[in-house]
């Protein structure tokens, strides 16, 4: 311990006993009644952590259509629905899933609002992919002429480095892409290229098929490890035909399980840690202050 914060410390002692009142000081690394470490380090209690699995967009504004005509929201409800079964039948009785209505928008701060008061240890939003406009090519289908591009498939996984807490949010995404990959899955390494344009992207994990999403609302405004999974191409039209099987769906299910069950094993529990923490408050950080600060904090850093 440096001299400074030692005077500091004993001037605030000095202080609270002048005024006849505790302050909340410690000069010990844990204080004296901390549970012993095994306790801190204890593996996942899968009953108390929650995990929110979001249905990305709304019946209203059901974002891309399929090759087929289909909505990307069916295919997200569909998903979203098995992968929370598959938790909850695993002991993850917390798992909420995330329906929102009307336009695109308020859905959005409406799933970060209450993902944040459900005080969730784990986001995961569920999508579908399609292309820019100017790639589609057209096609008839059942009468009707649709958009498609084969020209992509796979899934992608997608990380804000806005995120409060983006090394939990990159180490679930790992875990996920670990997990789809070890089930044949490959994801789609097209976000690199160029001629997506502005909807290019890093890629920070060439194994797991990870990218940087900084700017995506739902990833950068929860105040939990977020995750966003775009599950497959549905533009692609064997793609979509896969998409829509039961067997696809119960494998990425499985995957996401797994990789839920990996993350809260290695996490440390919040309440236990919260109780070891020494009695000094830390600094304010970006990510306890408002949305509105926070938000304005992250634009005003360089990229
Ligand atoms: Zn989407």
């Amino acid at each position: 311990m440096n001299h400074p914060s030692c005077a500091k410390a004993v001037l605030l002692v000095l202080l609270a006993t002048l005024l006849g009142q505790s302050i909340p000081v410690s000069v010990r690394a844990e204080p004296a009644n901390a549970p012993p470490r095994e306790s801190v380090e204890a593996t996942c209690n899968r009953a108390a952590f929650r995990v929110v699995v979001d249905v990305g967009h709304t019946l209203e504004v059901p974002g891309a259509r399929s090759a087929r005509g289909a909505t990307e929201y069916e295919f997200n409800l569909a998903l979203a629905k098995l992968i929370e079964q598959g938790l909850i039948e695993t002991g993850f009785g917390k798992t909420v899933l995330l329906i929102t209505g009307g336009r695109s928008r308020p859905g959005l701060a409406q799933r970060v609002a209450r993902a944040n008061n459900a005080s969730a240890d784990l986001f995961l939003s569920i999508h579908h992919d399609s292309v820019p406009d100017r790639l589609l090519e057209k096609w008839e289908f059942e009468g009707e002429e649709r958009g498609f591009s084969d020209r992509f498939h796979g899934h992608s996984i997608f990380v804000s480095i806005d995120n409060p807490d983006f090394k939990g949010s990159l180490r679930f995404a790992r875990l996920l892409g670990q997990q789809l990959k070890e089930r044949g899955l490959r994801y789609t390494p097209h976000y690199t290229d160029k001629i997506m344009g502005l909807r290019q992207r890093q890629l920070v994990d060439a194994d797991a098929g990870v990218y940087r999403y900084d700017q995506l609302i739902v990833l950068r405004n929860t105040q939990m490890p977020a995750v966003l999974l775009e599950a497959g191409s549905i533009i692609n039209r064997d793609e979509e035909l896969v998409m829509g099987t039961p067997e696809r769906r119960s494998l990425i299910s499985a995957a996401a399980t797994a990789a839920v069950e990996r993350f809260c094993a290695a996490r440390q529990p919040r309440t236990p840690a919260q109780v070891a923490r020494p009695n000094v408050l830390p600094p304010p950080r970006p990510s306890l202050l408002p949305n509105a600060t926070k938000q304005s904090a992250a634009a005003a850093k360089p990229r």
